[in-house]
């Protein structure tokens, strides 16, 4: 892949895994962060974190759809997967053939010159609406009233839609920082989160439009560009509640759904994930592949990853997750005994875990799932902070916590 700068990594990443199948679309996440940080004159449009309905929703409108058709314009046919290159280890789905947003631009020339990264600047209009077509299902078939002998019975409605939670993904080779002339746009040595130097940036919104995401925006009262910072106060153990211990961002905090669990992995020189085994996200994203990045065909790496939607058609799924989509579903219908284990730490706590353990406990359910005998045991889990320490424990049937004393309706 084609990237402007060299190869330079980060020791620890900010990275993310979200459970698409538990979010409720009550866009918590994205108020926390809007009260949070664009709150002020000049940010009214300014949604670094948003929830948009797929597959008609987008924030700005059809940003995906657009990317991808930039993409197939500068190699039409050619964005595949070979899936005979796969192997368990770094090419777990295969090798992608196809272009990717940096290689894509090679034939593309500005006024300044060849273009690092294809991409657009959304209109005005486009940024406008954060939620359009929210909880809008596709129709597909299915719909009529069936009449047969018995009389008439109610159709059965094969509609979709899922809730994709969307901000910086604070990429390991980021478009934004690649295409800015003033080099404003830095990658932070210590967790990889992906900063905009407001003092360097005179708002040419080279960003803008080079981010895939489209998660820079340009701020009319100030005349330059902000992006998500990653709550990076938080990260760093300062946020008066976090004792000095790393916090979550406030996004990942505040998710009712509990389907966010946000950390820091261990990062090598040559950019891959160092083995961690029992880091949540390590766990999840390279031993269990059950989530995914998002649009991987891009190029820039992302470091959000996404545990599919089950119910969506397979090849829209294939198209925004690449072809580990199938696995991934499989592993989320009938999770081991570990995954499931481990899908109770989201949003459990708001101290970012480093390490987990699971202890043992009874068995407590058995049934079939596809054919197969599926048990389910309350085991223990405990996540752990930076320091060791314990930070939470739960089990997998969650406990029922039942208040003495208080009037009804009191919280
Ligand atoms: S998501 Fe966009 S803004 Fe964020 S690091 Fe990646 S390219 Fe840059
Ligand atoms: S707070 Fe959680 S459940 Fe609610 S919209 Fe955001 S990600 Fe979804």
């Amino acid at each position: 892949m084609l990237y402007p700068y060299e190869e330079k990594h980060p020791q620890q990443q900010f990275a993310f895994v979200f459970n698409t199948n538990r979010c409720i679309g009550c866009q918590t996440c994205t108020m926390a962060c809007k009260s949070t940080w664009t709150f002020s004159k000049g940010q009214e449009y300014m949604w670094w974190n948003n929830v948009e309905t797929k597959p008609y929703g987008g924030y700005p409108q059809f940003w995906d759809v657009r990317i991808l058709q930039m993409l197939e314009e500068a190699n039409p046919g050619g964005q595949v997967w070979n899936l005979a290159q796969k192997d368990g280890g770094q090419k777990p789905y295969g090798v992608y053939e196809g272009v990717t947003i940096f290689e894509g631009a090679q034939k593309r020339y500005g006024p300044e010159g060849q273009q690092r990264a294809i991409g657009f600047i959304p209109g005005d209009e486009e940024w406008r609406f954060p939620n359009i077509y929210e909880d809008t299902p596709v129709r597909t078939e299915g719909l009529d009233f069936v009449w047969d002998e018995k009389g008439v019975s109610l159709p059965e409605h094969r509609t979709w839609f899922f809730h994709l939670q969307r901000l910086c993904n604070h990429c390991t080779y980021p478009a934004c920082l690649a295409a800015c002339p003033r080099e404003a746009i830095y990658k932070r040595p210590e967790d990889g989160i992906v900063l905009l130097d407001q003092n360097r940036c005179r708002g040419y919104r080279k960003c803008v439009e080079a981010c895939p995401y489209k998660k820079p925006m340009f701020r009319g009262t100030s005349r330059v560009s902000e992006k998500c910072i990653a709550c990076y106060p938080r990260i760093e153990g300062k946020d008066p509640l976090s004792g000095g211990d790393p916090m979550e961002t406030r996004c990942m905090a505040a998710c009712v759904g509990k389907i966010r669990l946000q950390g820091l992995v261990k990062i090598k020189e040559d950019g891959s994930w160092a083995e961690d085994r029992y880091n949540p996200l390590y766990y999840m994203v390279k031993v269990e592949k059950v989530a995914l990045p998002l649009y991987p065909q891009l190029g820039t790496q992302p470091n959000g990853y996404y545990i599919p939607p089950r119910t969506v058609p397979r090849p829209y799924l294939w198209q925004m997750f690449g072809p580990g989509a199938d696995e991934a579903i499989e592993k989320y219908l009938a999770p081991s005994r570990e995954l499931l284990a481990v899908l109770q730490l989201f949003r459990i706590a708001q101290k970012i875990i480093f390490r987990y353990e699971i202890k043992e406990g009874k068995k407590v359910f058995e049934t079939s799932i596809n054919g197969k005998t599926w048990s389910m045991y309350n085991d223990t889990v405990i996540g752990y902070g930076r320091d060791g320490k314990e930070i939470v424990r739960t089990t997998v049937e969650e406990p029922i916590y039942i208040r003495k004393d208080l009037h009804l309706n009191s919280i």
